[in-house]
């Protein structure tokens, strides 16, 4: 059995919103599918504003740019994540400063985030990793008392919860992503959940997003011409795009059910293994969190063993993968002056961790093979 890592899900009725969509004749941003998408998420999560952008990169990008971070302002983020949350930072002059992580979730650790504050820390990103919740509580104190920006990389974290509130629906700005990888797709994709009770923040981001003019206010008949008056790109998706999002979003919960059944099989089938000498751990869901099922990991005792196993799936043709490369090992992490051994936590758990493929619309049959293949595995150990 050939079993891909990622296996895209439809819901069935994305061709339909397609076809309506090209029938309207708006291919652009801003029509009619963007207004319902961005409804939902508003509406479902709880969320004060949403603009939907092309990826949770670009959302990244907009919400460091309003939150001003500079040249020289010092941004905290765990160095476990993926590239998009330090490019934002970098792209504005500003300075990733990657704190350690925590052994249970792999989510950023609130002390490290404390130890790491200097008189240049304007912000703090988490990253709510594999759909966990980071300790919100903790850290949205540790950002009030410093006075600090809290974003929100919450690409994986669509649909998740800590302590019964949304997760990028906490810090001032929360960033999601619609990439084909994550569980809701629109192939490429992000939005932006400005949480802030502020005009002026909103009416920025719309006019960040829309290529620095305030072309929104125009449409709105607030302004009588509009113009650049800001610095800006072209953040906003097509209306395609968030017709195949649309028809994702109406199965919310049907799709997180789905992987909860898959998520909870790994789960009883390997958590024998716990108390072997060659895994260290699986995936825990803290009391405080509501999961979306993104990821489900394994942390083997060292590098050598995760080698063998990815190895071994490899020749059984199940295609799990490994991430990420710390941030601080990379080559422009190296270039900000970070070196082996400044993260230990981090760099023992992503040398020794694999990622198992969990899709939407995976079969009984292929998690039955995947469980029934890793269990050969160990038996050897
Ligand atoms: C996927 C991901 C991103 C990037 O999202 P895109 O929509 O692919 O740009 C950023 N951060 C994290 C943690 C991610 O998993």
């Amino acid at each position: 059995m050939d079993i891909p890592f990622n296996k895209i899900y439809y819901t069935g009725k994305e061709q339909d919103y397609l076809q309506d969509a090209l029938k309207r004749k708006h291919l652009s941003g801003d029509g009619f599918y963007t207004k319902q998408v961005s409804r939902v998420l508003e509406e479902r999560f709880n969320i004060n504003r949403v603009l939907m952008t092309t990826s949770g990169t670009h959302a990244l990008e907009m919400a460091v740019k309003l939150m001003n971070i500079a040249s020289g302002d010092e941004v905290i983020m765990p160095s476990f994540t993926f590239p998009s949350t330090a490019n934002a930072v970098i792209g504005q002059g500003g300075k990733p400063v990657f704190a350690e992580i925590k052994r249970d979730t792999l989510n950023i650790d609130p002390d490290s985030i404390e130890k790491m504050i200097t008189a240049k820390t304007k912000a703090i990103i988490v990253v709510h990793y594999a759909g966990i919740g980071c300790e919100m509580n903790k850290i949205m104190k540790i950002a009030g008392s410093y006075n600090l920006s809290v974003i929100e990389d919450a690409a994986q974290a669509v649909n998740a919860k800590y302590k019964d509130k949304h997760l990028g629906t906490w810090g001032d700005i929360g960033c999601y992503s619609f990439h084909e990888s994550k569980n809701y797709i629109s192939g490429e994709g992000g939005a932006l959940a400005i949480n802030v009770d502020d005009k002026r923040i909103y009416n920025r981001a719309e006019i960040i997003r829309e290529k620095g003019t305030n072309r929104a206010n125009f449409i709105r008949g607030e302004v009588d011409k509009y113009t650049w008056v800001d610095e800006g790109s072209s953040y906003i998706p097509s209306d395609l795009l968030m017709a195949v999002l649309y028809a994702q979003l109406e199965k919310l919960d049907l799709i997180k059910l789905k992987r909860k059944e898959i998520y909870n099989y790994y789960y009883d089938q390997l958590e024998k293994y716990l108390h072997s000498d060659f895994l260290a751990e699986i995936p825990t869901i803290p009391r405080e969190c509501k999961s979306n099922y993104h990821i489900f990991y394994l942390v083997f005792k060292n590098n050598k063993i995760r080698e063998r196993v990815l190895e071994e799936l490899q020749k059984k043709d199940i295609s799990a993968t490994f991430h990420y490369i710390p941030l601080h090992l990379s080559p422009m992490g190296k270039k900000l002056g970070y070196r082996f051994g400044d993260l230990p936590l981090t760099e023992e758990s992503s040398s020794s961790l694999i990622r198992l493929p969990l899709y939407t619309g995976m079969k009984e049959q292929e998690r039955e093979y995947i469980i029934k293949s890793i269990t050969e595995i160990f038996e050897e150990f």
